[in-house]
């Protein structure tokens, strides 16, 4: 017999009461099964435009718990960014300016393992970098080239894209009022875009069709977001495989170093 027997719950409450117990089909109870597999994440309908009236607290809470893109299901942590300017937070929490922000592509491998930027080969050229600058990620230098200046390093997506392949314009899009909130809150005296992306995200409201001109145009030069300057220069990860162009990536740095320090 392959037809089941159809009860209410009345019907079922009566027989219940006469000790009788009624059979429930196997599929059924598949089904029950199949009812509580948890669902992965998917993107959902976020509007990161909100970021604008985030709190510097809030504003890293958003970044952690975003699904604004599909990344959110493949990353491991989102990267917020890390730098000295902790040191700035009043008791408020309120950040005061920084001098620099250093601005990059998006997460890598090692950066979505750690929850922090640039720690991978490339973020050891930059730490380098910084080193003869004078300036340090965490504030930790020797006594003898001690700097006052504040730094801060973050991404212009704050997810790893699978596979280290190129952020999308959408993932750009939901992601740059993060970039944006930050550049407002910590007010930088200047700008490293470092490479491409970074270039193009930033300098997209000033620049003419950006992403047409090729990335050796833009850098050596001073352009502006808003009133803050903004120098342009390689990848880190780009100058690893090009050695011979890290002169130009120091050539940039002294650049953005003149132009902090002009009176
Ligand atoms: N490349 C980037 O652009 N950012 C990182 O944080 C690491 C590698």
């Amino acid at each position: 017999m392959t037809d089941t027997l159809q009860l209410d719950k009345r019907q079922r409450a009566m027989l219940a009461e006469m000790g009788v117990r009624v059979w429930t089909p196997i599929e059924q109870a598949a089904t029950k099964v199949i009812a509580s597999v948890t669902v992965k994440p998917t993107a959902v309908d976020v509007n990161t435009q909100n970021a604008n009236n985030l709190d510097w607290p809030s504003l890293r809470e958003a970044v952690t718990s975003c699904q604004a893109c599909g990344l959110c299901t493949s990353r491991r942590n989102t990267v917020f960014g890390a730098g000295s300017y902790a040191s700035n937070a009043d008791t408020n929490n309120n950040i005061q300016p920084v001098d620099w922000l250093i601005v990059g592509e998006a997460p890598g491998e090692n950066e979505d393992a750690e929850g922090e930027p640039f720690v991978g080969q490339a973020g050891q050229l930059l730490d380098n970098m910084l080193r003869a600058m004078k300036l340090s990620r965490n504030g930790e230098l020797s006594n003898a080239s001690k700097s006052q200046q504040s730094i801060f390093i973050t991404n212009v997506l704050k997810c790893r894209p699978p596979g280290n392949r190129n952020p999308s314009p959408e993932e750009v899009a939901q992601c740059m009022p993060y970039l944006e909130r930050q550049i407002a809150l910590l007010q930088p005296k200047i700008i490293l875009a470092m490479g491409r992306f970074a270039a193009q995200a930033l300098l997209r409201d000033s620049i003419d069709k950006v992403d047409t001109i090729p990335l050796g145009k833009l850098r050596g030069q001073v352009h502006r977001l808003g009133h803050t300057p903004v120098v342009v220069t390689y990848h880190p990860a780009y100058v690893l495989r090009n050695l011979p162009e890290k002169a130009k990536l120091w050539a940039d740095a002294c650049l953005a170093i003149a132009t902090l320090n002009q009176p």
